[in-house]
């Protein structure tokens, strides 16, 4: 549903908004507009400025992480899944069983283990939209142009030290195996393996969601913690408009696994997570007026 390519993109329209009013200011100064749209705009779109730039994000980068290496420290002898069971749905409570299976923790790769830089500032600055070609073949670079997140190298380094071994559940294409591989060890975070500690987009059950593939890989770990971006890297389940997924997410059965389990990384650029219009984002009943400037638009 949401994002059939890449890494489960849902674009914002930010970029067409900066158009319009670049083309808005234009004619305020009794000039015709030029005719094409700024090729390069002057600086990124916030939501690039916050994910890729500011020290907010990298503060919350390296927050998580930390909480992620104290949870694991307090979880790796308890050890209790955190993969919903293959029958459970976002608002249940049912998890797969762990047995006498070593422990794991999974990640999603993209704005999760590693900042796309490269990719990104293209897009920004060409002011196009995400195109599934391009994708393809940044997936195939050579990862000199990533970052990994703030705190992440040392978060999977004290997991390895701790016997934890880490995962990665991406929807890269299997045919960027190799090149995912070579990606996340230049980056600092080690050696994965496809088919055991690496696992993309179609493998094991052919599909883009990645419940096939967490269950699959809790039949052979016991899956400790998740770490993602987006709400599809702990469940499939999280769907609807943006309101049934917020109740999802904030019911008390998933509320509590949120720094317990299950941890959230911010990705105010592409994503499920950017959608609904003014109705969908802002309650009916939490309208206000402004005495003096009314009601605007
Ligand atoms: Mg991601």
């Amino acid at each position: 549903m949401f994002g059939m390519v890449g890494r489960g993109r849902a674009r914002p329209a930010l970029r067409v908004a900066a158009a319009a009013m670049l083309a808005a200011l234009a004619g305020c100064a009794g000039r015709s507009p030029p005719a094409p749209v700024p090729a390069s705009p002057a600086s990124p779109p916030p939501g690039m400025q916050y994910l890729y730039g500011s020290a907010e994000a990298a503060a919350l980068d390296v927050q998580a992480f930390g909480m992620l290496t104290a949870f694991v420290e307090r979880q790796a002898e308890r050890r209790a899944s955190v993969v919903l069971a293959a029958d459970a749905s976002p608002d249940g409570t049912a998890f797969t069983a762990c047995g006498d299976r070593p422990p794991a923790v999974v990640f999603d790769m993209d704005e999760t283990l590693v900042l796309n830089l490269g990719y990104e500032m293209l897009e920004g600055r060409s002011g196009k939209g995400f195109d599934a070609d391009r994708w393809s073949r940044w997936e195939q670079a050579d990862g000199a142009a990533l970052a990994p997140l703030p705190g992440a190298v040392e978060a999977v380094a004290a997991l390895r030290r701790r016997g934890v071994t880490p995962i990665v559940n991406t929807n890269r294409a299997a045919a960027s195996a190799a090149a995912a591989e070579v990606a996340l060890a230049r980056v600092g975070l080690g050696a994965f393996r496809h088919g055991e500690t690496l696992f993309l987009a179609g493998d094991v059950d052919g599909q883009r969601g990645k419940d096939g593939r967490r269950q699959e890989i809790a039949r052979r770990f016991c899956v400790i913690a998740m770490v993602g971006d987006q709400l599809g890297d702990f469940s499939d389940g999280f769907r609807g408009d943006p309101a049934a997924r917020r109740a999802l997410a904030t019911a008390p059965a998933i509320a509590r696994l949120w720094g317990q389990g299950w941890f959230v990384l911010p990705n105010p650029v592409y994503g499920s997570g950017l959608a609904g219009d003014w109705d969908a984002v802002f309650p009916a009943d939490k309208r206000w007026t402004d005495p003096v400037e009314g009601q605007g638009k």
